[in-house]
């Protein structure tokens, strides 16, 4: 099946006792077992597994065309399961992305003694450099957030594989429409769901998805089922709502982001602009390779600086001054404001999520904000 047809209805199927057409949520923290104490489903208690949360792990792992998959309850716990589920003296190659990654392995794992790396993801030499003998999962983030910087999945995975170490992607950026990571060698997909997966600015979520049932896997649930770091029925509810239109708001972000791009690429108050659809992107080459289109995503530099950037932000009446990314309404943020001191992200740059408005009215705010 296609992309669109796994959107609508994987993991979906009408209520076997009312008829409804739509998936319900089910609010059951526990579940009764037969006389024999057998039960009747595979659900025993709702921080294991729910039906709701099993229905968006399937149309998860139908989406990405993987083995299985959990959701979490953000995006962040996600990548502390599965961080958590490493040995304590294991190394971790990890591309620079977004910043609560790195906050991650700095705030919780360094007390826990595991090792890592952070590179520049595009550099692929450098990741292989990176490379120790005890590296036992390279974390790549590509399109990464917020300077739009692209991994060679491909060539990342070939390294990985030679070195016995996991590829885990966050594919948050693209989601499976855009970019599919199994497909190029990668071991387990990564998603703050939050974002482009539900949609809507409405939900908090996270997912894995593995491409092999193996130990590690088993490990990333025992982290999850044990640790209780579950979502809630209502959010993978809205989550999977969200999902059966995916295809068509991701594609449609991406042509709003490539006009928008191409825009502010032309204006003078602008010295860069960093999207990876641009012919002038350093990895313009790659990413047409690996990726279907060039999401939504963008971030520029304002030629005139910290304050100039500040203003821009200020007058802008269409794209609202937020945090986060992949909801239907266009966000914009200044960035270094946001991020704790020393991040590395430059003082003049402006990070957009492009939304689903019409991309003329994108343009015409964003001209008048640059004056
Ligand atoms: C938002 C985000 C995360 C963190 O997800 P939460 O759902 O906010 O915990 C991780 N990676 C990327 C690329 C993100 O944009």
């Amino acid at each position: 099946m296609k992309i669109e047809t796994i959107a609508v209805h994987a993991g979906r199927h009408a209520d076997p006792a009312s008829g409804a057409v739509e998936l319900p949520i089910h609010l059951s923290t526990t579940f009764k077992r037969n006389a024999d104490g057998s039960l009747p489903a595979d659900f025993v208690y709702s921080r294991n597994g729910n039906p709701t949360r099993r229905a968006l792990e399937d149309c998860l792992t139908a989406l990405e065309g993987g083995a299985d998959a959990s959701a979490f309850a953000s995006g962040s716990a996600a990548v502390t399961a599965l961080l958590h589920a490493l040995e304590p003296e294991a190394h971790v190659v990890l591309s620079e992305g977004y910043y609560g990654t790195g906050k991650i392995l700095s705030d919780i794992f360094a007390r826990w003694k595991l090792k890592w790396t952070m590179v520049d993801g595009s550099n692929t030499p450098a990741i292989a450099a990176a490379i120790k003998k005890n590296t036992r999962l390279i974390f790549l983030e590509s399109p990464s957030n917020p300077m739009i910087r692209v991994c060679d999945i491909s060539a990342v995975c070939e390294l990985a594989r030679k070195a016995g170490a996991k590829v885990a992607v966050d594919n948050t950026v693209c989601t499976p429409v855009l970019q599919r990571p199994f497909e190029l060698g990668a071991d387990l997909v990564m998603y703050s769901t939050t974002k482009f997966m539900a949609g809507h600015s409405d939900v908090v979520g996270g997912a894995l998805v593995t491409a092999k049932k193996d130990d590690y896997w088993q490990k990333v649930q025992t982290v999850q089922q044990t640790g209780g770091g579950v979502p809630g029925p209502f959010d993978c509810w809205l989550a999977l709502r969200g999902l059966k239109t995916l295809p068509y708001r991701v594609r449609a972000h991406s042509d709003n982001a490539m006009k928008v791009a191409t825009f502010l690429a032309g204006h003078r108050a602008v010295e860069k602009v960093n999207y990876p659809g641009l012919e002038k992107h350093p990895q313009h080459a790659i990413a047409a390779r690996q990726m279907k289109m060039f999401g939504g995503l963008m971030s520029f530099h304002i030629a005139a600086g910290r304050a100039a950037a500040l203003a821009v932000t200020s007058k802008t009446r269409i794209f609202t001054r937020a945090t986060s990314l992949g909801g239907t309404e266009s966000l914009i943020e200044h960035r270094e404001s946001v991020e704790a001191p020393g991040t590395g992200t430059p003082e003049n740059l402006i990070r957009l999520s492009i939304g689903l408005e019409n991309s003329d009215d994108l343009i015409e705010d964003l001209s008048q904000a640059l004056g």
